[in-house]
């Protein structure tokens, strides 16, 4: 362990993966970017961004085209542009890599890497198709090019794991549990557990006394109720499809009406998913999985806009009345983050505006200025709960758990391919 220390902190998406470094001691954020349409030989591209403290007081953007066939190659070009550009002897100076994992089935904790707990990802691939095999490539690229460093999975499924049954079975044959594991699992955990520990602080209480709702809103959206910092229930259920109108998929469903749809329109099993992840939602309804788009398309007058608005806005209420309820109404405070609920004082107001009934009341100053990864409380001083903006830093939490997994007097050093 030295000062020049680096944790290595990695997204593979199936066609993407991004990457963020972190300094050690002290612990510090450094260059962050994204390997993006791996296996495109020709729109294959590099983006990545350095703060301003890495590179003279005035932070540096990068945007380069170079081709990856595969999750590895993408992998060693990420550690060839970072030793090029801002450490040569990057590939030395990574102690330990993080990675962010969808599904961990049950598994309630962040992991080490070894052929048992590779093989549980393996397994929880069987529910989480679309998500867990790009984890494993990323897992896989990393193994292959920073050899014997030690690897952490972090499971979004993993803050969850503390619902009580009544919130997370279905009503379906117990024993499709029991055999399948077929049960709710939340998702966007990562992001939830950050949120109730910031919220915490904001509010000045410890995390094991703090009630709170919070809401996700990004073109994939989750909100979840959180009691004493541990999670009571979510809206993301089996999958990340249940729940709220999302960009692309559908939230709650009748599965009647699947079944119906499959039949009537003699679709696959495959086509089925397609349309339900990835042709529904925002985009179904209105055109566009843009939230910025559709507030435009509204403000326009389109019906379709205005719909799709409308029911975007009414889920995220009506969650929230619902974990209202599930906490017995002893909230401390409604929490908004990702790209919608950081940066959009619109939806904010036309969620908050009606629940005036409830007690929560915006200061619209507030709520307009807080915008831009900026962080605050946005509720008038009569509200009955503080209502907070939280910019969230997936990266970094998982940066802090795998360091909390590796432990410092086990970091080893690199030694890269
Ligand atoms: P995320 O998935 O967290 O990166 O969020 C991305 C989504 O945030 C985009 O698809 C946009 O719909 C939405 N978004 C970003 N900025 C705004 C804004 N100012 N108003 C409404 N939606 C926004």
């Amino acid at each position: 362990m030295s000062a020049s220390s680096k944790l290595l902190v990695l997204n593979a998406g199936s066609s993407s993966l991004k990457f963020k470094v972190f300094g050690v001691q002290p612990f510090a954020a450094g260059i962050g970017g994204m390997f993006d349409r791996i296996g495109d030989a020709i729109n294959c591209t590099l983006k990545a961004s350095a703060p301003a403290d890495l590179d003279g007081g005035k932070g540096r953007k990068w945007e380069i085209k170079i081709p990856a066939k595969d999750h590895v190659e993408a992998m060693q070009r990420i550690l060839d542009f970072i030793k090029g550009n801002v450490s040569s002897a990057f590939a030395r100076e990574v102690v330990a890599v993080g990675h962010r994992v969808v599904h961990g089935l049950e598994i309630s904790q962040p992991v080490l890497l070894t052929d048992k707990t590779i093989g549980k990802i393996r397994e929880a691939a069987v529910l989480a198709p679309l998500h867990n095999p790009p984890g494993l490539q990323g897992i896989d690229a990393a193994e292959k090019v920073f050899k014997g460093v030690p690897q952490v999975a972090v499971f979004d499924t993993a803050f969850h794991q503390t619902m009580p049954s009544q919130a997370f079975m279905y009503g379906l044959p117990y024993e499709l549990y029991e055999k399948h594991k077929i049960r709710r699992y939340g998702f966007h955990g990562t992001s939830h557990k950050y949120l109730v520990e910031q919220a915490a602080g904001m509010l000045g209480k410890p995390v094991s006394e703090t009630n709170v709702i919070t809401c996700h809103l990004g073109n994939g959206s989750s909100i979840a109720a959180i009691r004493g910092g541990l999670c009571i229930d979510t809206t993301m259920g089996m999958t990340p499809l249940e729940g709220l109108l999302m960009g692309t998929r559908c939230g709650d469903l009748d599965p009647a009406a699947v079944l119906f749809i499959q039949k009537q329109l003699n679709l696959s099993v495959q086509d089925t998913d397609t349309l339900l992840n990835k042709k529904s939602g925002l985009l179904g309804l209105t055109g566009s999985n843009d939230l910025r788009a559709v507030i435009e398309g509204a403000q326009r007058g389109e019906p379709r806009a205005e719909l799709g608005l409308a029911m975007f806005v009414y889920r995220v209420q009506k969650y929230i009345g619902a974990y209202w309820a599930a906490l017995g109404g002893k909230v401390d405070a409604v929490v908004f983050s990702a790209g919608i609920g950081e940066n959009s004082s619109v939806i904010r107001g036309l969620v908050i505006g009606p629940l005036k009934g409830m007690g929560l009341e915006l200061d619209v100053a507030a709520n307009d200025a807080t915008v831009g990864g900026r962080c605050g409380d946005i509720a008038a001083p009569t509200s009955r709960c503080r209502l907070l903006v939280i910019p969230t830093d997936e990266e970094l939490c998982i940066a802090e758990q795998t360091l909390q997994v590796v432990g410092f007097q086990n970091l080893t050093g690199a030694t890269a391919a």
